[in-house]
């Protein structure tokens, strides 16, 4: 008989956070007024979508499309990054800006979850062109945004000099006020605080050395002469890398949207970086193996950091992925069926919601900063993130543990609050622990609040 052609895997990101979202219901702890919330907890509060007409450099208008998403904001004021990127959309930003809402609460700090995206290609864009962008869709934005309402900061293809221009415009529209607390990832002369360049990257690493310290690893304890391989050169690939390195591991593989190189006695990140800023690449650097754009998640190894984009380790190649731990610096890099593989394989995952959220954590510290008046030392910020990624990555493996060990008791629990709704059939990975812990804090919070009127 004839095999039956594979189901097309569903790609949506907003589809796929509503799954991750359904899946962690069942371990929140206090289901009690379940049904009505969770409609309540998932949907976004705010859209919003703009129209840029911009002048290109040629004399040209061209049209570009913004959105900003107001995802929650239970817990806080909306934080989250802005992207330019071709293909951003209304349901990206969407799932974007729901893992902003789990990605504060885990690593507890006071903000709801936001997001922002243009659909533009920057690679195609002279800095003038990105900077008229930046300022038409900061202005589109209105009061969108703001120091206590809603808190932008970079994501792909946006960075300090992006943010400089967010403050300005918004400065600009905000006279005689104090705004540098509207935006966070500004140039440290800028009300920017040292270390946040580093800070996703940073966060990543201390999440994984702390899982591996507390054994969470099967096989893998320590990060020195760790065989590591990490997707995307950008903010946060290019630093987990060479922190990773210099921590003692050996990054043998590493790739950006044009390809990947690979060498298996450790590549010299030095020398990929120079031509990458050479010829705005990393494939060709000298005494390399070319690899695949998503090479580098095939590579043996240790240690596998997709930092790049969502939908990277689907159904067509998670088989193929031969690691012990995959360390999630890019958001929705790992799709649901994909998830339910590299779990078959043994392969322990820490989740985008607490893996990357070191890059938040010192937005954070950036905004307490630009509010008290304050400067703080790169050690201070270094040592603060630590003890925030260390609790959050503990706090996730506590409650993995629990709801690993008592599953019978959490499937006859939900079989008993939610009788018609679908059974839980198989066992919670790190992502149900971690988005189990952010849905049940941003619960109590609208709990405590209750609804208004
Ligand atoms: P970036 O723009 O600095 O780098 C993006 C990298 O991805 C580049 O190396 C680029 O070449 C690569 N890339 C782009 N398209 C690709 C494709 N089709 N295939 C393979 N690689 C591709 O962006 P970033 O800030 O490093 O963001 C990377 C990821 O990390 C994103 O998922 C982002 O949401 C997430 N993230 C970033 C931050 C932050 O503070 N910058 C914080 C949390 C999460």
């Amino acid at each position: 008989m004839p095999k039956a052609a594979p189901v097309p895997e569903d790609l949506n990101p907003h589809h796929i956070a509503r799954h991750q979202f359904e899946e962690a219901i069942p371990y929140v702890d206090d289901l009690k007024g379940w049904k009505g919330v969770s409609q309540w907890l998932f949907e976004p509060e705010r859209v919003v979508k703009v129209t840029l007409p911009v002048v290109m450099d040629d004399g040209e208008v061209r049209v570009f499309r913004g959105y900003r998403v107001l995802h929650n904001t239970a817990r806080g004021p909306g934080k989250g990054g802005i992207r330019f990127y071709p293909t951003v959309d209304e349901d990206e930003v969407k799932a974007l800006a729901s893992w902003m809402t789990w990605k504060c609460a885990v690593v507890d700090i006071p903000f709801g979850g936001a997001k922002g995206g243009v659909e533009c290609d920057t690679t195609k864009l002279s800095t003038d062109e990105k900077r008229r962008i930046t300022r038409r869709f900061v202005t589109s934005l209105g009061d969108t945004i703001g120091p206590y309402t809603d808190i932008p900061a970079p994501d792909m293809y946006t960075d300090p000099d992006t943010m400089a221009w967010i403050y300005d415009t918004y400065a600009m529209l905000h006279p005689n006020a104090e705004n540098l607390g509207v935006v966070t990832g500004k140039p440290v002369d800028l009300g920017g605080i040292p270390g946040r360049g580093t800070a996703t990257a940073q966060g990543s690493v201390f999440v994984a050395e702390h899982l591996l310290a507390l054994g969470a690893v099967p096989g893998l304890s320590q990060i020195e002469d760790a065989v590591v391989s990490v997707q995307g050169f950008g903010n946060a690939g290019r630093h987990a890398a060479f922190i990773l390195r210099d921590m003692g591991a050996k990054v043998v593989a590493v790739s950006d949207s044009k390809g990947g190189v690979f060498k298996a006695k450790g590549l010299d990140l030095e020398a990929v970086e120079a031509h990458k800023k050479e010829t705005g690449s990393v494939v060709g650097t000298p005494g390399t193996r070319r690899i695949g754009v998503k090479g580098t998640l095939e590579v043996e190894c240790d240690i596998l950091i997709p930092a790049a984009l969502e939908n990277q380790i689907t159904l067509e190649n998670a088989e193929r992925v031969s690691t012990k731990l995959v360390v999630e610096a890019a958001n929705g890099p790992t799709t649901p069926g994909a998830d339910r593989i590299l779990a078959s394989k043994g392969i322990v995952l820490a989740p985008d919601i607490l893996a990357n959220a070191g890059g938040v954590v010192v937005s954070y510290f950036e905004w307490v900063q630009n509010l008290e008046h304050e400067q703080w030392e790169e050690s201070v910020v270094h040592a603060r993130l630590r003890t925030k990624m260390y609790r959050a990555a503990e706090q996730v493996l506590t409650t993995y543990r629990r709801i690993t060990e008592r599953f019978p008791e959490y499937q006859a629990r939900w079989r008993q609050f939610m009788p018609e709704a679908k059974a839980i059939t198989h066992k919670p990975d790190m992502r149900i622990a971690a988005m189990a812990t952010a849905v049940g804090r941003c619960k109590a919070a609208l709990d405590r609040r209750g609804v208004w009127p």
